[in-house]
């Protein structure tokens, strides 16, 4: 299916409503006022995976856009993307993961979507 804002591809499962919406997560994240809570389930699971220490490591992209949040701070996701050498899909691959684990989040700064660690 698409998103209806943006028209991106999205999956069944990555589907939000949002003002009665059909959009991708990110969209929906433009449209709310705050970013979106995870799955209160899933969120716990990569906790307690992690904790546990038998967790799924990060990908070296994963760990690499975590290094470049250290560095440079919240970062629009278009910029972060570009200078990972990664296209959006391929980023949003990496991101879902990392916002599960709550190593980043989306966040928006003066009206603007950036990415920012937990
Ligand atoms: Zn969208």
């Amino acid at each position: 299916m698409k998103c209806q804002s943006c028209g991106a591809e999205i999956n069944t499962d990555q589907a939000m409503e949002a003002r009665g919406q059909t959009v991708c997560e990110d969209c929906y994240i433009d449209m709310a006022a705050k970013p979106k809570t995870c799955d209160p389930w899933a969120v716990y699971s990569a906790k307690n995976l992690e904790k546990t220490g038998t967790g799924p490591d990060l990908t070296q992209n994963q760990s690499a856009i975590v290094d470049y949040l250290k560095k440079n701070g919240p970062t629009p996701p278009e910029k972060l993307a570009g200078d990972m050498g990664l296209t959006m899909d391929e980023f949003e691959r990496e991101m879902a993961p990392l916002r599960h684990m709550e190593k980043v989040r989306a966040q928006l700064q003066e009206g603007e979507k950036v990415i920012c660690l937990w």
